[in-house]
């Protein structure tokens, strides 16, 4: 095996196929109720022969349905019946002492494994298997029938086979309600993160949403070097959607963002603040490198051409940045880069402001 991974891990681990998995279990039952099949028919226990031909058939069956891709808990619900019938069928035809009982024991929790939706259901299910094995206990053991006869078989070696397949079987089953625990738990896990992700992003530019920011905020006001704010705004923006329509200031909203992800460094929290307004926090990071980013995406956004409809024009950027020493609170360090950033608007726009005076 080149990864080293038998197949039952790898289907643990949700690589191996299910249909191939749970076909080789069914071609499996079928070969065991094929040799049961033989050893009846030569102890002339007809009766349980014919059990068997319906056993074979079911599990053929089961190899037909699960290659056809249908649902496996059918092939349980199908294994359930027949294990059970089959293991009532021998016991009263066998005898006690060939161990066929033990199968009962191993079925009582697969109802609580298949889609049923009455609670109740599953719990009567499995204690009338427990019934089944009490009432057969009593018919074979204490009452002492015997429906078949003597069969000339030695019955230690049915019993220490039955046993090892008594085992097989409810590994088998403890072992797919875990693997059924594992995919839902694999699916609840995606499910969650694509919720956290959705909660926490936009979902034009997939830039980080305000909501996303208290927690990088409260990291950011522990970092002993203090941190940068950028508050970036688009410049006459109300004009491209005037002049272009909304789904060109869409595109340039896009373009912007995948800019500032490509010049902000990894570790920057870059934050769609409201409309056309970019929040770039840049933690363990002093003033002067912060304003060096700010007029980086400045000048890289100010040389671009957006197209739009074959169309070609320019958008500017206006950007206010704030450093803040340890400790100070992301309210009063935002509202400083907001006033910069509006001094720049006023200054004339395209252009980064990181002093109150000039
Ligand atoms: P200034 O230079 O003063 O910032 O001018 P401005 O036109 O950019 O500012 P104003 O606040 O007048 O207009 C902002 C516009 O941004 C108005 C609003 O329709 C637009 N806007 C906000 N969010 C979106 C969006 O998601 N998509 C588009 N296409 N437009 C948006
Ligand atoms: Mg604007
Ligand atoms: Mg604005």
């Amino acid at each position: 095996m080149k990864n080293g991974l038998s197949v039952i891990e790898k289907f643990k681990a949700g690589a191996a196929d299910p249909v191939r998995f749970y076909s080789a279990v069914s071609a499996f039952a079928m070969v065991i109720h094929l040799m049961y099949l033989i050893m009846f028919f030569r102890e002339s226990v007809y009766i349980m022969a014919a059990v068997n031909i319906f056993s074979v058939s079911i599990y053929a069956a089961g190899i037909i349905h699960i290659l056809k891709g249908k649902n496996i808990t059918d092939f349980m619900q199908l294994a359930l019946i027949e294990i059970t019938i089959h293991a009532v069928l021998a016991t009263l035809f066998v005898g006690w002492d060939y161990g066929f009982q033990m199968f009962l024991i191993c079925m009582l929790p697969v109802p609580y494994m298949l889609t049923i939706k009455n609670k109740y259901l599953m719990h009567l299910i499995s204690i009338m298997i427990l019934i089944a094995f009490l009432v057969l206990r009593l018919i074979c053991v204490d009452l002492g029938f015997n429906f078949s006869g003597k069969i000339s078989l030695d019955p230690s070696g049915w019993y220490a086979f039955n046993s090892f397949m008594s085992f097989i079987v409810i590994i088998f089953v403890t072992n797919n309600f875990r693997n059924e625990n594992l995919k839902l738990n694999k699916t609840l896990a995606e499910q969650n993160a694509n919720l956290q992700k959705a909660a926490s992003t936009d979902s034009l530019t997939g830039l980080f949403n305000r909501r996303a920011m208290s927690e990088p905020f409260k990291i950011a006001e522990l970092s002993d070097k203090g941190y940068s704010v950028a508050l970036l705004d688009i410049d006459y923006f109300k004009k491209v959607n005037d002049t272009y329509g909304h789904a060109a200031g869409d595109m340039v909203l896009t373009e912007i963002s995948k800019k500032l992800i490509d010049i902000c460094p990894t570790e920057a929290c870059i934050c769609r603040w409201g409309g056309e307004e970019i929040l770039i926090l840049l933690n363990g990071t002093e003033l002067a490198p912060a304003a060096d980013i700010a007029e980086r995406i400045r000048s890289e956004i100010a040389a671009n051409k957006f197209e739009w409809n074959s169309e070609n024009f320019t958008v500017t950027v206006t950007a206010g940045v704030a450093y803040a020493p340890k400790g100070s609170p992301s309210e009063q360090t935002v509202k400083l880069a907001d006033k910069r950033l509006y001094k720049g608007k006023a200054d004339g726009r395209n252009r980064v402001v990181c002093a109150d005076r000039s």
